[in-house]
């Protein structure tokens, strides 16, 4: 039988995590007035969590698992997720801890009521670092204002999708998924569940500041384009600076000819101005040929080493 709530959790080397993540979501899924599926998405995890998640199978086998066959990062794993699940209500959360399982009734309470998106919304970090509270709130904010489509503040990953919504997620062909972005796109009546965001269980973060920044620039480049703006506007304003040196110049040398003010330093300050905005607006214009790049090479998102409990047939279906 299909279950009717399927749960994804992306796992990137979490071996401290998982057994006490499966105890709290186990708990949960006891409680939910339905069939459950835990789909458990190895990421390309060195330690010994798929080991783990083997084991969890076995003895669960409410427990379903992908492994992708290395790193391809947690936006990707969570697709992977979402393509191989089967319930009518789908909720992805971290595997840390940091999403409170405990919340997922209270989405589902939401989602009776008629919402096909409920996403968490943090009011309140505990324990991050200040750098990492700053970054990221400085980000949600820009991005907000930057956006084509209006992206909530302070949501991470964590959230329910009814099956209609991971359909349309599912028929997304872009490579380069925000996946808060996406949600946000889609439409249909969305809510927010404001929560606590807990520190992790245990284990290191696996999103280093350079993941981090990589997944602030995919959001910005692939919902705005207002980047691309940028560079004509500072085009605009270098253009008028450069007027209106011209005409200093010009000044210096007719009217006041011993000025010390027309010598190497103006060429050079000069030089290196437009050099920087030439070289800034080249970097933004590759960012977005980049992402054109990765679109045509029409690449599939990611490699499966392993499948479990799908489908009964899975392993035959391969043969
Ligand atoms: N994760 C992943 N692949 C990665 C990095 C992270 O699947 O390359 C998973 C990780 O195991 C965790 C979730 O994504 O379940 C969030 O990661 P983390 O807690 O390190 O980041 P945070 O969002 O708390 O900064
Ligand atoms: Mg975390």
């Amino acid at each position: 039988m299909l279950p009717k709530y399927s749960f994804i959790v992306p796992i990137y080397n979490e071996e401290e995590t998982i057994q006490e993540m499966y105890r709290r979501i186990s708990q949960v899924m006891n409680r939910m007035d339905g069939e459950v599926e835990l789909c458990l998405v190895n990421d390309g995890s060195r330690d010994r969590s798929l080991q783990m998640m083997r084991e969890l199978h076995q003895k669960d086998p409410r427990v379903v698992y992908l492994s992708l066959a290395r790193n391809f990062g947690h936006q990707i794993a969570v697709t992977a997720g979402l393509n191989f699940v089967r319930g009518k209500v789908i909720v992805i959360l971290d595997a840390d801890l940091q999403d409170p399982p405990e919340l997922i009734p209270d989405m589902v309470e939401k989602w009776r009521q008629g919402y096909k998106i409920v996403y968490a919304q943090r009011i309140q970090r505990r324990q991050e670092g200040w750098f990492k509270r700053f970054t990221a709130y400085a980000f949600y904010r820009i991005l907000k204002n930057l956006a084509d489509v209006d992206i909530p503040t302070d949501t991470g990953d964590f959230c329910l999708l009814d099956r209609q919504v991971v359909d349309v997620l599912n028929a997304m062909p872009e490579r380069n998924r925000y996946i808060r972005g996406l949600r946000a796109w889609v439409g249909f009546n969305q809510i927010a569940i404001k929560f606590e965001r807990d520190p992790r269980f245990a284990g290191e973060v696996k999103y280093t500041f350079r993941k981090s920044l990589a997944l602030a620039i995919n959001g910005l480049v692939s919902f705005s384009k207002v980047p691309l703006q940028l560079s004509t506007y500072m085009g605009f304003f270098a253009a008028l600076l450069s007027l209106f040196m011209c005409v200093m110049v010009l000044y210096w040398r007719l009217v006041q000819p011993h000025s010390s003010l027309t010598g190497m330093a103006i060429i050079l300050m000069a030089i290196f101005f437009i050099g920087g905005v030439q070289l800034f607006s080249i970097g933004i214009l590759g960012e977005y040929i980049g992402r054109i790049y990765e679109e045509v090479k029409q690449r599939p998102l990611y490699t499966l080493a392993e499948v479990a409990g799908f489908y009964e047939d899975y392993a035959e279906r391969q043969k």
